[in-house]
């Protein structure tokens, strides 16, 4: 371009000006465009910049950004001057460039082409200047969050054996029916809410990683919107967490009062007798009554009755399986 000197460098805020951005290129220019590439308006060197038009970071809500039922066709884009040509005065963490930045519209023509042209509206400046720096850290972010997240996996499996420690013990096999299945339920809601508590923890302090479309201004509006509610919603996540481990422990502490104070299952003996004839019966005693009958329930829980005075021997068992082996 010139003989001259390059400027020396400036973070300076520069006007793309229409005959400038006619001379860039966006490639691909016909699907979503992930670069352009031209002069940059300030010092004229040739320079390439990446075009995000989908990305995926952790501080969003979950829910996908509401598709505009009209898209608009254009997508406001910050750029930073990339050239390779010495500037003096550039500082080492400065990569290149001589420090311009700009604004350009990226518009889908009417062919189906791809192009950019100057700014016609600077309300999504902020936005386009968010987007530029969530894309460049957008890797390291979605790997952060997928580490931390693999400690919460970790720590659900944990409550396996949380829930080992109810269903064990002989504690457990005393207690009647009604017993067993007010420590189970109550054991399950613990466990549950552990689990709610852990979740809604990592996901006030991680986030969760979502992509979001922004290849035009209402999507990169909504973006946006919903990364500025970050804040308000891990706030609110966080006192869930800590109210569902609070519930947490109330049930725990329930679930070992049932286990122990809960109602005892009451055992009948089980008898095993033998007639005088040779023969044997066995089953849980229902009834023995003072005429010399003698009732026994059997396995399948059908009552039979035996006649004392032919009963040779009777022996307590603790079961009539152990009886016929
Ligand atoms: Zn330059
Ligand atoms: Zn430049």
């Amino acid at each position: 371009m010139t003989e001259q000197p390059n400027d020396p460098f400036d973070y300076a805020g520069v006007e793309a000006r229409a005959e400038v951005l006619s001379r860039w290129q966006v490639s691909p220019s016909r699907q979503a465009p992930t670069g352009a590439e031209g002069p940059c308006p300030r010092c004229g060197h040739p320079m390439k910049a990446p075009i995000t038009t989908q990305i995926t970071i952790s501080e969003t809500e979950l829910a996908a950004p509401a598709e505009p039922p009209d898209p608009a066709r254009t997508l406001t884009v910050y750029f930073v001057c990339a050239c390779g040509e010495a500037h003096a005065g550039r500082k080492e963490a400065d990569t290149g460039g001589c420090g311009a930045f700009w604004l350009a519209d990226l518009v889908k023509r009417d062919d189906g082409f791809y192009i950019l042209t100057p700014t016609a509206d600077r309300s999504f400046a902020q936005a386009a200047i968010d987007l530029h720096a969530a894309a460049k850290t957008q890797n390291a972010n979605v790997q952060k969050s997928a580490e931390k997240w693999l400690g919460g996996i970790a720590a659900l499996f944990g409550l396996f054996s949380l829930a080992g420690i109810f269903s064990s013990g002989s504690a457990v096999a005393a207690l009647d029916n009604a017993g067993k299945w007010a420590a189970g339920v109550v054991a399950a809601l613990a466990v549950l809410t552990a689990g709610f508590a852990v979740v809604l923890g990592y996901l006030a302090a991680y986030g969760w990683p979502i992509t979001s479309e922004v290849a035009n201004n209402l999507q990169l509006k909504a973006w946006k919107d919903k990364r500025d509610e970050y804040a308000p919603k891990a706030g609110k996540r966080l006192r869930s967490a800590v109210k569902s481990a609070a519930a947490s422990l109330s049930f725990i502490v329930a679930t070992v009062g049932i286990i122990w104070f809960g109602p005892r299952a009451t055992s009948t003996p089980t008898l095993e007798l033998t007639t005088k004839d040779g023969g044997s019966a066995c089953g849980s005693l229902v009834s023995w009554s003072p005429d010399g009958r003698i009732q026994l329930k059997n396995g399948e829980g059908d009552v039979f009755t035996i006649r004392a005075c032919t009963v040779a021997k009777v022996t307590i068992t603790e079961s009539c399986d152990d009886v016929k082996a």
